[in-house]
């Protein structure tokens, strides 16, 4: 047992629900408990989708345990198969059915049915949402490409150098992080090196576009969580390479091209030296007339530009899936001047990856999808920037600390009805205005730092976010100093009733700052007093000390510093 409050991914059924709501033509029998069809919702609703996923569940009930679920079974995919006459059928178990063993995989290749039958073994008790979406597409992509797959050891023919290269992108699914977007990105960078697309999958394909994946000259792994164990299979049966770079940020926009002429000996220099202009070369009139540049990212100019320089160095905490989790690590740290404070991920099949990155900063990854593990992790590393999941985002704003989603799991704002990729050029503007937006702006950060008695512009004040100053006090101050919500409700809520000296002095560690030492963190600008408080308390208790003057503050700040 577990005892779980909110849970990164859903059970692995989740995943292959969303393989196929990806997809037309392919129908998903689902032996499931009443109730199940809370699912539907996320799709629906979330993604707001027009049209229910094309699921039909069982929704055995408990007076059904006494009789034959095995049966019910057996109606539903005959009933699915006569109401919606697809192409393909997946039929599998949610967890509660996992238990009453009815194996409906099985019953339902045995009904002869005249149409491909994939049977999904998804273990709910070991696995997750992820690994059920990787497990159904490679299932079935198997399923219907096993009778052409080449035999060992066969050599792709040396394509025609007067033929376009065609590529297939492996990966975008329903419910996934802006898939949607990402895309149509994707595809206009491979125009721009004159590759062709070949099939998309599972976004948007049928079971006919599946039996074309192998007319392409190579793969693009574009999520690995979901596409990674396909495209090896691809590799293998037909001897396609695959492209692994994924291309989120400019630099893994770059190598992302960079790969693809290397793999398929195709000349991208243009296309990469293109990308490179800072400026983008249009500071003239056709700026304000022509759209985003497709061909380069505002971003190398936006970070380097004056305004960006109080970026340098801010403290960021890294949290999602394996894929964007590593690809916010690297824009974070290369392309934006940030310093990673903690990185982690709740993939486990990617967890070797995420490690190596964090080890290259100092850190250990947090592999977990514990989030009450992650949680404490961000409080320990105290960032000024959480870029996370919608988890982190609830982590962050009860610590008071600015964040961004880049990763699912995700709710509705998170699909938004607006062009909002994250991957290829424009990808990288998007980032770049999300991930800076939550913090405070540069000026303002300036002037709060100098001018604390400002009756509007008060401490964790953000005005460009329209934050109420004596709320963002509240949020930031008394529980940094160990106040509790009861306090601030019983003293009626204002925290100036709250802070007096005595009360901030009260440490619930046990050490207390005297009242110089606390004027003094309190000069310290809101958003890194609370990593300072924390390191002089442990400098202070390493040292035995239990009263924290300013002089502590000071001996801390330098040896620290050291
Ligand atoms: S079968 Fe699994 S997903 Fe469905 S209600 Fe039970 S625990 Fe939840």
């Amino acid at each position: 047992m577990e005892l779980t409050l909110w849970t990164y991914e859903g059970p692995p059924h989740v995943g292959a629900m969303r393989i196929a709501t990806s997809m037309e033509g392919v129908h998903y029998v689902l032996h499931a408990p009443q109730g199940d069809t809370y699912a539907d919702l996320l799709f629906t609703m979330i993604e707001r989708r027009d049209r229910r996923p094309p699921v039909t569940y069982t929704t055995f009930q408990a007076r059904d345990l006494g009789g034959d679920t095995a049966e019910m079974v057996k109606t539903s995919v005959r009933d699915a198969y006569e109401r919606f006459k697809p192409q393909v059928m997946l039929v599998g178990e949610s967890c509660t059915a996992e238990l009453i063993q009815d194996q409906p995989g099985s019953l339902a290749k045995g009904m002869s049915l005249p149409i491909p039958i994939v049977s999904l073994e998804l273990p709910a008790y070991s696995k997750k949402e992820n690994w059920g979406a990787s497990e159904t597409l490679y299932h079935l992509v198997r399923t219907l490409l096993l009778p052409f797959v080449l035999p060992p050891n066969t050599q792709r023919p040396k394509r025609d150098p007067h033929v376009r290269p065609k590529a297939n992108i492996i990966g975008p699914t329903a419910l996934g992080f802006r898939c949607r977007d990402d895309i149509r990105e994707v595809v206009k960078l491979l125009a721009e090196i004159g590759v062709d697309v070949n099939v998309i999958a599972p976004m948007g394909a049928t079971p006919d576009d599946l039996m074309r994946i192998p007319d392409a000259d190579f793969n693009i792994c574009l999520y690995p969580e979901i596409a990674l164990t396909t495209c090896t299979w691809l590799t293998r049966s037909f001897a396609q390479p695959v492209i692994k770079t994924v291309p989120i940020g400019v630099g893994a926009t770059r190598d992302f091209i960079a790969e693809i002429g290397r793999v398929m000996d195709i000349d991208v220099s243009e296309a990469l030296q293109r990308s490179q202009s800072d400026t983008l070369g249009n500071w003239d009139a056709s700026r304000i007339s022509s759209p985003a540049n497709p061909q380069a990212s505002r971003l190398p100019w936006y970070s380097r530009s004056v305004d960006s320089t109080y970026l340098t160095g801010k403290r960021v905490f890294i949290f999602g899936d394996a894929t964007h989790a590593l690809a916010a690590a690297r824009i974070a740290t290369e392309e934006l001047g940030f310093t990673l404070v903690g990185i982690g991920t709740y993939s486990r099949e990617f967890a070797r990856e995420v490690r190596e990155v964090a080890k290259k900063h100092g850190l250990e990854a947090v592999i977990s999808d514990d989030y009450l593990a992650v949680e404490a992790k961000v409080t320990e590393a105290a960032p000024e920037l959480v870029l996370g999941t919608q988890m982190e985002r609830h982590i962050a704003k009860r610590l008071g600390i600015p964040c961004a989603v880049i990763s699912a799991p995700i709710h509705v704002q998170d699909v938004p009805a607006r062009y909002s990729p994250q991957m290829g050029w424009e990808g990288a503007n998007v980032i770049f205005d999300s991930w800076v937006h939550p913090l405070m702006m540069g000026l303002e950060e300036h002037l709060i730092g100098m001018f604390r008695e400002d009756f509007e512009f008060a401490e964790g004040h953000m005005s460009h976010l329209h934050a109420a100053p004596s709320q963002e006090i509240r949020r930031d101050l008394p529980h940094e100093m160990g106040v509790s919500e009861q306090a601030i409700a019983s003293a009626g809520g204002s925290n100036q009733a709250v802070l007096t000296p005595i009360q901030v002095a009260q440490d619930l560690s046990g050490i207390t700052w005297s009242a110089d030492g606390e004027a003094e963190l309190k000069k310290i600008p809101f958003f890194v007093r609370g990593k300072i408080k924390r390191n002089t308390e442990k400098f202070a208790s390493d040292r035995g000390i239990t009263s924290i003057t300013v002089e502590t503050l000071y001996e801390a700040k330098a040896a620290i510093g050291k």
